[in-house]
């Protein structure tokens, strides 16, 4: 008999038997902007809260042909060897169908997607950079609900969903290239201070010594900023994705890494946290959107923007106008 996947009681049970197509549909479900199928995909979050966290939850950024999808298969293959599932989700708000974006060619990762183990899922196509943020968060615990042991979350390097990865994983990987230059590879100063290792690929053939001389130069640039409050002191590896070299040490660097902040506590106070301020954030979104519903206030925050952009109101002033339009629409509903 075909099964129901529109069944939340069915979906459920999918997913806690690992079942790919399961897992495959309930992403598909908090995807969907339709009303009913958020309420659906809320009740199944909630049925499985108790079967996450379990993994660990890995970003890995880099510009593009830095070998992102290259890395992923040899560093996916290796966590398969040591009988581990594994999950690649991705945040790219650029949607996944343009040209050039991350995850939206079939063709990579082949080997990889082959595996029964493994489970490789294209950023969501629409949205903007919290929306897409919001999905991949909630497509995390289900892979966790699904029993993946190893997470990795893709990123383009261009800054912004750097720092939105950051604050869904437990640990940051920076892929680099020698030679490119930091400018040319996109790595503001911000990005590498929020890596817990940096990578530079490529360290094979020709290319060899400078990527060990780039290695250098990022581990000294490390060395300089201020002390992480993970206590964890961050490396710059070589590796190469193709001829897969140095990608075994990269899987014992994260599994230090794990045992470190697991001993002194940040490993789960940061997922505290990080689910506390992915509460606050949906809570200012979600007060907004329902704040703009109301038509005056929604006029008069247009005029404010207005205002502002023809800089006949300061950004303050601005405020105080739209706080007293809130305050005299509520006053209004009181009284009625
Ligand atoms: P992405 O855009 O960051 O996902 O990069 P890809 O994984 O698609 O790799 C870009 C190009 O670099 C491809 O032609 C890969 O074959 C090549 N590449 C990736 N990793 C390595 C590596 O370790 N060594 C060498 N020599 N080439 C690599």
């Amino acid at each position: 008999m075909k099964k129901d996947y529109s069944d939340i009681e069915n979906l459920k049970e999918g997913l806690l038997r690992g079942d790919r197509l399961s897992l495959s549909k309930a992403i598909t479900l908090i995807e969907s902007t339709k009303t009913e199928d958020r309420k659906k995909a809320d009740q199944l979050l909630d049925s499985i809260i108790n079967n996450t966290g379990k993994s660990i939850r890995i970003g890995i950024s880099g510009v593009p042909g830095v070998g992102k999808s290259t890395f992923i298969e040899a560093f996916g293959l290796h966590v398969l060897k040591q009988n581990k599932k594994v999950a690649v989700l991705a945040v790219d708000p650029s949607s996944s169908t343009a040209k050039g974006s991350i995850l939206g060619d079939k063709t990579r990762m082949q080997e990889l997607s082959a595996n029964k183990n493994a489970f490789i899922r294209p950023s969501p196509s629409s949205g903007n950079l919290g929306g897409v943020a919001r999905k991949t968060r909630e497509s995390i615990l289900l892979c966790e609900a699904a029993g993946y042991d190893v997470i990795l979350v893709e990123t383009v390097g261009v800054g912004q969903s750097e720092i939105t990865v950051r604050s869904m994983v437990d640990f940051f990987l920076l892929l680099m290239i020698a030679g490119a230059g930091d400018e040319l590879q996109g790595i503001k100063r911000g990005i590498m201070e929020i890596a817990d290792l940096v990578l530079v690929n490529k360290a094979d053939g020709d290319n060899l010594p400078r990527a060990k001389a780039a290695r250098q130069d990022y581990g000294r640039a490390l060395h300089l900023f201020q002390a992480k409050e993970s206590g964890w002191t961050p490396l710059a590896l070589t590796c190469s994705s193709i001829e897969n070299i140095g990608i075994k040490e990269v899987a014992q660097e994260i599994e230090k890494y794990q045992n470190h902040t697991k001993t002194n506590g940040y490993f789960a106070s940061n997922r505290k946290r990080q689910a506390l301020n992915w509460f606050k954030e949906m809570f200012s979104t979600s007060v907004q959107e329902l704040l703009l519903e109301f038509s005056t206030i929604n006029a008069t925050y247009e005029s404010c923007i207005e205002a502002v952009k023809k800089e006949k109101m300061t950004p303050g002033s601005a405020l105080q106008k739209i706080k007293e339009a809130i305050r005299q629409e509520f006053l209004k509903s009181s009284n009625n």
